[in-house]
C-alpha cells in the first residue's frame, strides 16, 4: 500500500525513541534539502540491499539507481548467484510518465522471476513512479501468485524524506511481508536477530564467530549477509539486537508487541563497547552458564587484542583527533579511538540523530554542528594530529598538513569489534607516519625560491 501521512507520522514520532518519550522533539522530520544527504529511496535500498539472494528492482528512471549505486561494500557469504552485483531498473521514460509504467514493471518482474531464480524480489517505488501512480501492489500480488516467490513493494519514494526515514519504511515492508511467514525447523534457546547490521566491509563477521563460540545463534540479520529464508523465521528469535543504527527501532518495537521479542541496542566498535555489547546480549538471557562462558571468552579476546595493539599504542598514545562522520559513528568510532589511546577533541553531529547526539556528549567534549565552518579552526586551536572523516574532508587535512583516515562507508577495511580495532590502529598509525600529508600541503622548493 502506498505510504501515507499517518504512517510517516508514526515513524517520525516513534514512541520507543527516548527523545520522543520525553516529548522533547520528534525524529528527523523532512526539511528542505534533506534528500541531498540521500533520499528515502536510497535509505530503503541501503537497508535491504545486503540480501544477496533477492533481486532489488528499482521502478524508476535509471538515474535513481545510479544515485545509490555501489555506495557501500556489504559482502555476503551466499553461495548462489549474488544478485547485488547487477543493478535492476525498469528505466521509466517520458513515454511511461504519460502512459504509465505498469506493463514495464510486470515485464521486468517476469524476466527476473524466470531468469534469475531469486528467493524474493524487492521492488522500490521512487518519486516518479509514486507521482504517476503505477499500481505496484496489484502487479506484485499477481506476480507473487504466478511465480511463488515473495515480491515486496517498498514504498519509500525519495520525496517523503531522509535516508533514515527510508530505512524505517524498508523495515515496515519486511515486517509486513516476510517476518513470521514460515516456521523454523528448530527454535534455539539463545537465538538472536541482528537488526540494522549491514555487514559493511564485513564488520559483522568480526563478532559473529565470537557470539557462536559463547553459544548464541544468529537466527537472521536485517540485512547484512542476510537470507530471505532466515528472515521469514525471525519471529522465533528470543532477542532483537539493534546494532548501532536505530533507524529500525520501530520494527523492533512492533516485533516486541506482535511476537513478544524484547530488544536491546549495542555497538560493536572498540574494545569496551564490543565487550559491553556481548555482556548485554548474554545478560538478556539470564543464564549463568552463558554469562560465565561469555566472560571467559571476553577475557581471552581482550588479552589477545592488547598484545596485538602494543606496537601501535606506542605510536598513538597522546595523539589528538577530530572525527567527522555520520549517525552513530559520531560516538562509536570516538569510543574505538579512545580505546587505542587517542584523545578525541571533537566529533561532528551534523548527520547524527537526537539520540546519537545525547550519547556523543558522553564520549567527546566538543560537538561540531557545522564541520565546514568549525573543523579547520578546531584543528589549529587544539593542535590536532589526525582527521577521521569521509573522503570530502581529505582536502581539509591536506591544507592543515595533518594525517587523514577515511572512516565512512567507502572505507575498504572493517573496523568492527576486536579484530577491527586492530585494523583501525594499523590504519591510523600508517596515516600518522605517512609524510605525504605534510609534504603535499607544503609549497614546492621552486615556489619558495621565487617568493
Ligand atoms: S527517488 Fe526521488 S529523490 Fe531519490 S534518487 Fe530518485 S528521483 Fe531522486
Amino acid at each position: 500500500m502506498m505510504v501515507n501521512k499517518k504512517q510517516i507520522k508514526e515513524l517520525l514520532n516513534e514512541s520507543a525513541c527516548t527523545h520522543n518519550e520525553q516529548k522533547k522533539s520528534s525524529c528527523d522530520k523532512p526539511k528542505s534539502g534533506a534528500t541531498s544527504g540521500g533520499c528515502a529511496f536510497e535509505g530503503a535500498q541501503i537497508a535491504l540491499f545486503p540480501f544477496a539472494d533477492a533481486v532489488h528492482l528499482v521502478h524508476a528512471p535509471s538515474t535513481c539507481l545510479g544515485a545509490s549505486w555501489e555506495t557501500r561494500a556489504t559482502p555476503s557469504s551466499y553461495d548462489g548467484e549474488n544478485n547485488t552485483y547487477l543493478g535492476y531498473s525498469t528505466n521509466v521514460t517520458a513515454h511511461d510518465v504519460i502512459f504509465g509504467g505498469n506493463q514495464k514493471l510486470e515485464d521486468s518482474i517476469e524476466y527476473i522471476a524466470t531468469n534469475k531464480n531469486p528467493k524474493a524480489i524487492f521492488v522500490y517505488e521512487t518519486c516518479v513512479t509514486a507521482m504517476i501512480g503505477d499500481d505496484m501492489d496489484n502487479i506484485a500480488s499477481r506476480m507473487e501468485i504466478k511465480y511463488g516467490i515473495p515480491i515486496v513493494v517498498v514504498h519509500a519514494p525519495g520525496f517523503v524524506g531522509s535516508k533514515n526515514l527510508g530505512s524505517r519504511l524498508a523495515g515496515e515492508a519486511v515486517l509486513d511481508k516476510l517476518i513470521g511467514t514460515k516456521e523454523p525447523m528448530e527454535i534455539h534457546p539463545f537465538g538472536i536477530n541482528l537488526i540494522g547490521e549491514y555487514n559493511v566491509t564485513g564488520d559483522m563477521w568480526q563478532y559473529t564467530p565470537i557470539l557462536e563460540k559463547i553459544g548464541i545463534k544468529v537466527v537472521s540479520t536485517l540485512a547484512g549477509d542476510g537470507r530471505i529464508e532466515s528472515i521469514h523465521t525471525a519471529h522465533r528469535a528470543k532477542l532483537n539486537v539493534i546494532v548501532c543504527a536505530k533507524s529500525l527501532i520501530t520494527l523492533c518495537r512492533k516485533m516486541e508487541e506482535r511476537f513478544g521479542i524484547p530488544y536491546i541496542s549495542v555497538s560493536f566498535y572498540g574494545k569496551r563497547d564490543t565487550s559491553n555489547a556481548i555482556r548485554s546480549i548474554v545478560s538478556a538471557f539470564k543464564n549463568k552458564e552463558l554469562s560465565r562462558k561469555a566472560e571467559e571468552i571476553i577475557a581471552e579476546e581482550e588479552e589477545a587484542l592488547e598484545s596485538r595493539l602494543l606496537p601501535y599504542r606506542e605510536i598513538l598514545q597522546g595523539k589528538k583527533a577530530i572525527l567527522n562522520t555520520g549517525g552513530n559513528k559520531s560516538w562509536s568510532i570516538a569510543s574505538a579511538l579512545q580505546d587505542i589511546g587517542i584523545e578525541v577533541v571533537a566529533t561532528s553531529i551534523a548527520k547524527a540523530t537526537l539520540e546519537d547526539i545525547e550519547i556523543a556528549k558522553q564520549y567527546v567534549p566538543i560537538l561540531i554542528k557545522s564541520p565546514a565552518n568549525e573543523q579547520a579552526k578546531l584543528i589549529d586551536e587544539h593542535n590536532v594530529d589526525i582527521l577521521l572523516a569521509g573522503g570530502r574532508s581529505l582536502y581539509t587535512a591536506i591544507k592543515k598538513k595533518i594525517a587523514f583516515v577515511d572512516v565512512n562507508q567507502e572505507k575498504k577495511v572493517s573496523y568492527g569489534a576486536y579484530g577491527g580495532l586492530e585494523n583501525l590502529a594499523k590504519d591510523v598509525c600508517a596515516a600518522v607516519q605517512n609524510p605525504v600529508f605534510r609534504v603535499v600541503g607544503t609549497p614546492a622548493p621552486w615556489e619558495v625560491s621565487h617568493a
